[in-house]
């Protein structure tokens, strides 16, 4: 994949003098930048290349937010340590609901480190996931923040919490100090048929350069997962989703992946006219979709279901272990797929737990209770909002 650039950087008086700040400036030495007082404003495309460091003033750490009651979620909890991604994919919601399209990343994370403490002396039981990347690439601006460097010593003396980096690039050389020593780390990639990211997702890594990345990853000892999200119909798909798939097999070794994620594409209306007038090419915005229960365009359910079978009776082919999961799907889809569903979100949070309790012992994890995943709060936890 090309080269990321930044053109400029933005950066915020009260950060100037702090070590974050210095450190990225370190990291791109040559690049223009400007002490503001004000939050630089860009269209989305100049915003790319546009870094702006600053104090994050809300909560870092959250329940993911794809959570509504109409779908099953997982129980997730994010990490905004970013703002704003120098990739392009076509889908991408920051387009419509992001203020200011410019890179944004934060000197204060350490606050990070405080609020998932307090979330984590909560939950001495529980088998915790969490992950950067939700509004962002997680490893995109690496090389120029360190930030993942920065909590990757954090997480990994946390006891039963995985810790999850997602992304589209195959920039993974600066894991090596943690190679072999940091068994809660997850390396995760986000796959698509090569036909899909050649016409979808724009200045990210090609397949062959993931799967080269996540062979890597394999190589230093780090635990993986994939996420086929979002599941794009186009020609051919059939095909190419099972030849993905049988490529994703051939690289790595199953046992070393965690969980697999299966999301169809699905969009807010007002992101449709972003997407036609950014990328007026691109075959996502002339599918037939429907606005399903949670007020997103999504494919019809029977063609949900006719992808979503192909691709995980396809993994089952290669894996019987792995654990499957759906991202914000209905009973009905899990059902008729899987052969069963989860009664609830606590009980997928349960059976993802269940899972990385039996095929990780070396771990010691504690062993799940049904009851215990039953008692969780929802996962709107009161101990984060509290601080907001
Ligand atoms: S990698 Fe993720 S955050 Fe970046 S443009 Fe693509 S969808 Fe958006």
């Amino acid at each position: 994949m090309k080269e990321i650039i930044i053109k400029k950087i933005y950066i915020d008086r009260k950060v100037k003098d702090r070590s974050f700040t210095k450190n990225v400036l370190n990291n791109l030495p040559h690049t223009p930048l400007e002490i503001t007082d004000t939050a630089p404003a860009f269209s989305t495309a100049q915003g790319k290349q546009i870094l702006y460091i600053t104090d994050y003033k809300g909560v870092f750490c959250k329940p993911c937010p794809g959570t509504s009651q109409e779908y099953l979620c997982c129980n997730y909890q994010v990490i905004n340590e970013t703002t704003g991604c120098p990739l392009d994919c076509a889908y991408c919601i920051l387009q419509g609901y992001m203020d200011s399209s410019v890179l944004t990343v934060y000197a204060n994370y350490e606050k990070i480190f405080e609020e998932f403490d307090t979330f984590h002396n909560k939950y001495p039981q529980r088998i915790i996931r969490i992950g950067t990347g939700e509004l962002a690439d997680s490893l995109a601006l690496e090389r120029y923040t360190n930030i993942s460097s920065l909590l990757i010593p954090y997480f990994r003396m946390k006891k039963n919490v995985f810790f999850e980096l997602k992304t589209k690039t195959n920039k993974i050389e600066f894991l090596a100090p943690f190679a072999h020593k940091t068994n809660n780390l997850v390396l995760s990639w986000s796959l698509n048929t090569p036909q899909a990211i050649e016409s979808v997702e724009f200045k990210t890594a090609s397949l062959q350069e993931r799967l080269q990345g996540a062979k890597r990853a394999q190589e230093m000892g780090f635990k993986m997962s994939f996420h086929f999200d979002p599941i794009v119909h186009h020609e051919n798909w059939k095909e190419n989703y099972h030849r993905t798939i049988e490529r994703l097999f051939k690289t790595v070794d199953h046992r070393r992946i965690v969980w697999i994620s299966l999301g169809g594409l699905r969009m807010p209306p007002d992101l449709k006219p972003i997407i036609k007038e950014r990328f007026p090419e691109t075959p996502i915005i002339r599918d037939e979709q429907i606005i399903a229960k949670d007020r997103k365009l999504r494919y019809f359910k029977p063609l949900r279901y006719e992808m979503f079978k192909h691709i995980y009776d396809t993994i089952r082919s290669h894996s019987k272990d792995v654990f499957v999961y759906f991202c914000m799907e209905d009973k009905d889809i899990w059902q008729k797929v899987m052969g069963f569903s989860p009664i609830n979100t606590n009980h997928v949070d349960y059976l993802f737990a269940e899972s990385l309790f039996r095929r990780f012992p070396e771990m010691g994890l504690p062993k799940p209770e049904f009851d215990y995943y039953q008692s969780l709060d929802s996962i709107h936890d009161p101990a984060y909002e509290k601080r907001i």
